[in-house]
């Protein structure tokens, strides 16, 4: 039986990559060593980061000024390290439109409990349970402030923003997580960017940060593995990076750029799309909640049949099909898509055969 994994991360990696890392294994470059042995110190290491970031910086067009590490951690980490070097002595504001972004919001919080830092929500959708993204406007935003927080994709609830709001000179910082290098985004208009990898890009454990090394203070009161400045200045290396998701990532970035760039996987993303969202609209049978067209991921999609037990019917009968980890995030129930760059366009015309199926069973 041909299995389609829909996981929201870690998630489906390409076929291509995978067979590759298998090949190299055991004896990469002729090193008698797989990467996981090789010292980061080393050679073949080195070669290895700056080829992962040279063609990242290639595929997301990102300019010398931006820096680019690769951290560990996770994106969560990320909710911390932000505001701890962007935001002391500053506001920092956040759009709060799913969970991801409500608990980067709150992190901030614990921050400014003890340090002098001004976390302040600029608009939130809390109150329409995440179905929309956040609106406001520019003249909300004072331009002194250090950033404007946004999620880039709501992984959990399905929605995105593709068009950057105005934000008074203030520069963005978004957490493009669930769809890095799965939309194009134009880099100049963010002051910081940051991803976890287990999505679009490789393996958990590598953490992707961009930023514009001018937003950058001086402080020397951070803790040296919190500290963007000191982890620039050693290229990713103050301590043992996470040497093989590296690896497999600057795979990843091979493959990506071997398919045309962000350009066409932003296309195929959207005819992935749109084939399972042309047959959730044209049914009562199944519901979607975010009913803004120009706010829908392309890369999560969450449905829900009217009743709890039968969404439990189809997560389970689906799965028996070869069609794996649909259901939906435990704050929201149902079912939940994910279908990311390495996700083929066949699981999901599996994935519609397989709904229409059901509805006319059920
Ligand atoms: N932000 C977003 C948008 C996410 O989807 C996730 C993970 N699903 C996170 C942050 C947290 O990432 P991590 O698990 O890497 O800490």
């Amino acid at each position: 039986m041909m299995i389609y994994n829909f996981a929201a991360g870690p998630a489906v990696l390409p076929q291509e990559v995978l067979r590759k890392a298998q090949k190299e294994f055991l004896n990469y470059a002729n090193s008698g060593m797989s990467v996981m042995e090789l010292t980061h110190r080393g050679k073949l290491f080195s070669e290895i980061i700056t080829h992962a970031e040279e063609t990242l910086r290639e595929l997301m067009n990102i300019p010398d000024h931006y820096k680019i590490l690769f951290l560990q951690g996770g994106a969560s980490t990320q909710f911390t390290m932000v505001p701890l070097n962007l935001a002391l002595e500053k506001k920092a504001y956040y759009t709060i439109s799913g969970l991801f972004g409500q608990k980067a919001y709150e992190e901030a919080v614990k921050l400014s409990k003890k340090l002098d830092l001004e976390p302040i929500i600029l608009s939130e959708s809390k109150g329409d349970h995440f179905t929309k993204i956040a609106q406001f406007d520019k003249c909300q935003v004072d331009p002194e402030a250090a950033y404007v927080h946004l999620t880039m994709n709501n992984t959990i609830e399905g929605s995105s923003i593709y068009e950057l709001p105005e934000t008074n000179g203030v520069p963005i910082v978004g957490d493009m997580s669930s769809n890095i290098l799965a939309v194009k985004y134009d880099i100049n208009k963010f002051g910081l960017v940051y991803a976890g990898a287990q999505k679009n890009i490789g393996p958990a454990g590598v953490t992707i940060v961009i930023v514009r090394e001018d937003l950058l203070p001086h402080q020397e009161m951070l803790s040296s593995m919190l500290d963007y400045q000191l982890l620039i200045k050693n290229h990713s290396l103050y301590n043992t990076p996470p040497t093989f998701g590296i690896y497999m990532a600057g795979l990843v970035f091979d493959w990506v750029k071997s398919l045309g760039g962000v350009d066409e996987m932003e296309k195929l993303n959207r005819e992935k799309a749109v084939l399972l969202y042309d047959y959730l609209d044209s049914t009562t049978f199944y519901q979607t909640p975010i009913k803004n067209k120009a706010e829908r991921s392309i890369c999560n999609i969450p449905f829900t049949t009217s009743d709890e037990s039968l969404d439990q019917l189809f997560v389970k009968q689906a799965d028996e099909s070869g069609l794996k980890n649909l259901k939906g995030h435990r704050s929201v129930g149902g079912m939940r898509a994910s279908i990311y760059n390495a996700f083929p366009r066949d699981g999901v015309v599996e994935l519609v055969r397989f709904m229409k199926k059901f509805e006319k069973e059920h």
